[in-house]
């Protein structure tokens, strides 16, 4: 990496800048603003960048994003959002475990239908989430809904209803397992009239002897392959006595296309995360949540270096041990250093850093961002425990500044708010087209139920102390144009550094080959526009 320095005719090049651990030792709390990166060699294209990174120790992310639990940022139709295109979302539980685990189960089955846009999820809502019980094994749906030659038409409309898709094979014994005899599909039915719904369905299939089908043992890369020739909607697969053993789906390989970076399990559902508190009544939650799918947790604390979250840890680990468990928040190491003991897959960092909260203020607790993430990190990666850096994400700068302390991952809150795919209804002040934003820890947030006075530790308080504040932020529109947006800004920034990885730019961190440089105040107004009688600000 560093041998353009010596490859050049002129020979020695002085040293310049500081590295992390040089601009840390000062002892000041830096936050992002606080510092630039020097910039390093290019010798690769922005969009060659690997932005791969773990979520935890053993979930890995293909863009190291996350939007935080809050209740005005994540429920599924943002989760669903995050992990198509390759982060992920932590539902927030001001809510009930009911509420929450459904909306989980809503991002666990949603690869699998064609309802990924926010507003259609809206409509067929309760469709969903009937839908559980589907077992699916690397792209092959082992359990399609089957029908006999008997069943009629009707049947079909119903189940179209009931499920959402209307593809259906048909077998002898109207089972899987069943000897294949053809396929229905929306096409043979849909001019059909209303006295036609009594038809069998051995009059409107489509035949085995017409059908394109694949043998069992196929790998999906071929299977993939037949259906592309074929120029149909489903291929099913049978075994030596043409029997039906599972199906594929065209759009399942469209939508593998048109989100080549979603974050997916091993049984292809997109991932998905829940926030949950550390009191006993959230071991109920919990259950929930797991029977729902979470592939994750955070334990949702603003201090996270408490007994109850040790035992909540300990509890979790015992119970479900293949639970991947974020811990947090902290922003020292001595923090850090109980919850890893305790078993944590990942380290939420940050205190008193996000844009609605007053916890500095009121609490006289927390750490510059900068600092916490660099001195968190540094630490945890002794033990092989990824960082989250939690708020205070202004811009896609900062989110390059966090990756480049050792962060892993970055969760947002406000830079993620008032998007189409944020909780709540758009409303209008002074013209402006707003959604509601508010801190967990606000008073208004806190009187909507007490899993958010868990998470600031005045659940039994005669007097609330508010650690947040409630207020708006303007239409951003769609996550599915900012989150591309953040992806290529991070791959400039990477590209700037000389970074073509991550992983890489972690290294170059820690090796010292990564320089970083203070920045005074006139600094900072000189990086910002300045000078200009008016200007518009457009970033995407
Ligand atoms: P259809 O043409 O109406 O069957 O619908 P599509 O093929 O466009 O979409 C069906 C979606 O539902 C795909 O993402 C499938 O993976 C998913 N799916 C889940 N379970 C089943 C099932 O039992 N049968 C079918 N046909 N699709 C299923
Ligand atoms: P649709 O677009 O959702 O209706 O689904 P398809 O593209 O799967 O089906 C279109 C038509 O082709 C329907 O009449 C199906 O019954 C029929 N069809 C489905 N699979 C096959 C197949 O493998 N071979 C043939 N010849 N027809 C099929
Ligand atoms: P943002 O991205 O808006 O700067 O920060 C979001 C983060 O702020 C959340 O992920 C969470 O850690 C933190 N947060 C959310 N609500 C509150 C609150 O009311 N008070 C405090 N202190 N932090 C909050």
């Amino acid at each position: 990496m560093a041998d353009y320095l010596i490859s050049g005719g002129t020979g020695y090049v002085p040293e310049d800048g500081l590295s992390a651990q040089q601009l840390f030792s000062i002892g000041d709390g830096l936050t992002y603003n606080d510092f630039l990166i020097l910039p390093g060699f290019i010798d690769f294209t922005s969009d060659e960048v690997d932005l791969t990174s773990a979520l935890t120790k053993k979930i890995t992310l293909k863009a190291p994003l996350i939007s935080s639990p809050m209740d005005t940022v994540t429920e599924s139709a943002m989760a669903i959002a995050m992990a198509l295109m390759g982060g992920i979302g932590f539902i927030h539980h001001n809510c009930t475990p009911e509420f929450q685990a459904n909306e989980v189960r809503k991002v666990k089955v949603c690869w699998h239908y064609h309802v990924i846009i926010n507003p259609v999820i809206k409509k067929k809502k309760n469709l969903i989430s009937t839908h559980v019980t589907q077992r699916f094994e690397q792209g092959f749906i082992t359990d399609p809904v089957v029908m006999s030659p008997h069943q009629t038409v009707g049947d079909v409309l119903e189940a179209k209803v009931r499920h959402g898709f209307s593809g259906i094979p048909v077998t002898e014994t109207g089972k899987m397992g069943g000897k294949l005899v053809g396929i229905v599909t929306s096409r043979d039915i849909d001019f059909l009239s209303e006295k036609d719904h009594t038809k069998p369905l051995a009059e409107a299939m489509t035949k085995r002897e017409e059908l394109v089908v694949a043998p069992a043992g196929v790998t999906l890369k071929e299977a993939n392959d037949i259906l592309q020739r074929s120029k149909k909607g489903k291929l099913p697969i049978v075994n030596d006595n043409d029997e039906l053993v599972a199906i594929i789906a065209r759009t399942d390989l469209k939508k593998n296309r048109d989100y080549p970076l979603a974050s997916k399990d091993s049984r292809k559902q997109l991932l998905c995360g829940a926030a949950i508190g550390t009191r006993d009544d959230d071991k109920y939650r919990l259950d929930l949540l797991v029977q729902a799918g979470v592939d994750v947790v955070v334990l949702d604390s603003s201090q996270g270096n408490s007994v109850f979250q040790i035992n909540m840890i300990n509890y979790i680990k015992q119970k479900f041990p293949e639970l991947q468990v974020v811990g947090g928040n902290v922003v020292t190491a001595a923090q850090a250093k109980n919850l890893i003991d305790a078993g944590v897959d990942a380290l939420r960092v940050g205190m008193g850093c996000g844009s609605i909260c007053i916890t500095q203020e009121v609490m006289a607790c927390g750490r510059p961002q900068g600092t916490s993430v660099y001195k968190v990190a540094e630490y945890a990666r002794r033990f092989g425990v990824p960082v989250i850096a939690d708020g205070g994400i202004q811009t896609v700068g900062h989110v390059v500044k966090a990756l480049s302390l050792g962060a892993s991952t970055i969760m947002m809150g406000s830079l993620l708010a008032a998007t189409t795919e944020a909780p709540g209804e758009y409303f209008f002040s002074d013209g402006v087209r707003l959604k509601k934003y508010r801190g967990m820890g606000s008073l208004d947030a806190m009187e909507k139920s007490t899993s958010s006075q868990k998470r600031y530790f005045s659940e039994g308080d005669a007097v609330k102390v508010a650690q947040g504040v409630s207020g708006s932020v303007q239409d951003k529109g769609s996550i599915h144009k900012f989150v591309p947006y953040l992806i290529a800004g991070i791959q400039h920034g990477c590209q700037d550094i000389g970074a073509k990885s991550l992983s890489v730019l972690r290294s170059m961190m820690y090796s010292g080959e990564l320089k970083f440089e203070k920045r005074t105040m006139s600094a900072q107004v000189e990086g910002g526009v300045h000078g200009l009688h008016s200007y518009e600000k457009r970033l995407y």
